[in-house]
Order: C-alpha cells, then structure tokens, then sequence
C-alpha cells in the first residue's frame, strides 16, 4: 500500500501536470522540489523510495545530516534557504543547484571555493521581488548590475532567477509577484553577457505552485503539501 507521503506526491505530480496543460506546457518542463526541511531523514527517504529525486533543504546543517543519511547517489539536493560565507565550504559539495545566491559577497566566496575545488558551481540568483524587509535577495533594480558582472565568476554557472511571493498574500498577490520575476527575467535576457542564460525560473510553494506555473516557472519547491495528514 503506498504511503500517505506517497500519495501526497502523486497528488501534486497530477497538479503540476495540470497546471502545466492548463498553461500550454509539458509536465516535464517543471522540476518538483520536494522541500525536506520540516521531516525526519526516514520520511525524506519515502519520497526518494516512491521515485522522487529533487530535493531541497534550507539550512546547511540539515543538508549535512540529510545527505549523509539518504545514500542514494541519484539524489541531487537543492539548497533554498540562506547560505552563510562560512558555511558554503563544507556545504557545496552536496549542491546541486544553489537557489539563493543572495549577494554579491557570497558570489565572490562561491567562485573563490569553486576554483579551490576545481568544479563548477550552478545556482540561481535570488531576488527580493515583493520587497518584504525581511527577506534575502537582490533588488530587482540591481539586477542589470549583477547580471553585467556574472562573466567575472568564472566557476559560477547563473541558470536563472529565484524568488518568493509576498508574505502573508493571497494567490493573486503571489501572481503579481510571479509575473514580475518572469518579466524582469526576459529584460535581463534581452542583453545578457555571453555564456550567461536565465532560463531557469524557480518559484511556487505548496500554497501558490499552481500559479508558479502557469507564470512559467521551471522549478516548484514544495514543502508542507507533500506531508498532508503526516504526523511531523
Ligand atoms: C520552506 C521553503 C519552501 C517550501 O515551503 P512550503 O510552503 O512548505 O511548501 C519553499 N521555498 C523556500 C525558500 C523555503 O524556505
């Protein structure tokens, strides 16, 4: 029998799917992030043991307990939450896409670190869309700044841009927010820098991925949907 977690995934699997229909777009040009913050190692397995791989984690000690106890090297972790400079070292090699590059001090130490280690690091560029004072991110009219410095980062790969609707909105409210990243996104790809693509738009959370989507979103982080009617 499978799993209340399993079940709950399917469910917003089909809803992706629908919205992406509903939007003229193919299921799988939207990736589910499922968010593990709030559970157990053990309930974070259920969902790689039911197919899903993507997963997403917001704190850097959670991530290192998580991907030491989850051995399945399928996984790829995606980090969302704010990464601290002195945290990044010991983080990085468990991250497969970095959601929230939020300044331009962790850009410089996440290049300095990649070059150290010889790899490339792919992240995102997180952006305070709805001004709220309490949150990360660059400013939306900072962006072109940001954006004119990326081929300084030689080991840094900027996919594409992350946000947050507005706290407390309603889904209409989080629409405005959405559409204002994608627009501000297709200025920026107006005159990006060569060897830079923002194709990649991360945004949507169990209350509003739906939105997300048909606001062409590629990657959805869901959290607290998918452990409905789960004891936490
Ligand atoms: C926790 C978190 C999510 C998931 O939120 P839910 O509302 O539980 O789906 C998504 N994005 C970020 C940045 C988060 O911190």
């Amino acid at each position: 029998m499978p799993s209340r977690i399993a079940d709950n995934l399917s469910r917003i699997q089909q809803q992706i799917a629908d919205a992406a229909s509903r939007s003229g777009r193919a299921a799988s040009d939207v990736t589910l992030v499922a968010v593990t913050k709030y559970v157990t190692a053990d309930m974070a397995n259920e969902l790689v043991e039911a197919g899903c791989l993507e997963l997403g984690e917001s704190r850097p000690q959670e991530l290192w307990r998580k991907a030491k106890e989850l051995s399945n090297p399928d996984i790829c972790w995606h980090f969302i939450g704010h990464l601290q400079r002195n945290k990044a070292k010991r983080s990085l090699p468990h991250i497969s896409l970095l959601h929230s590059c939020d300044s331009n001090r962790l850009l410089a130490e996440l290049n300095r670190l990649a070059i150290g280690s010889g790899g490339k690091i792919d992240g995102l560029l997180e952006v305070n869309i709805s001004g709220d004072a309490s949150k990360h991110g660059f400013q939306p009219d900072e962006m072109n700044a940001i954006v004119a410095g990326l081929p300084d980062l030689s080991h840094v790969r900027i996919r594409g841009l992350m946000s947050m609707a507005s706290l407390g909105g309603d889904r209409d409210a989080a629409r405005k927010d959405f559409e204002r990243l994608r627009q501000l996104r297709d200025q920026l790809a107006d005159h990006l820098p060569s060897g830079v693509s923002l194709s990649e738009l991360s945004m949507g959370m169990s209350r509003d991925f739906e939105v997300a989507i048909e606001e062409g979103t590629t990657l959805v982080r869901v959290g607290s949907a998918l452990f409905e009617g789960v004891d936490v």
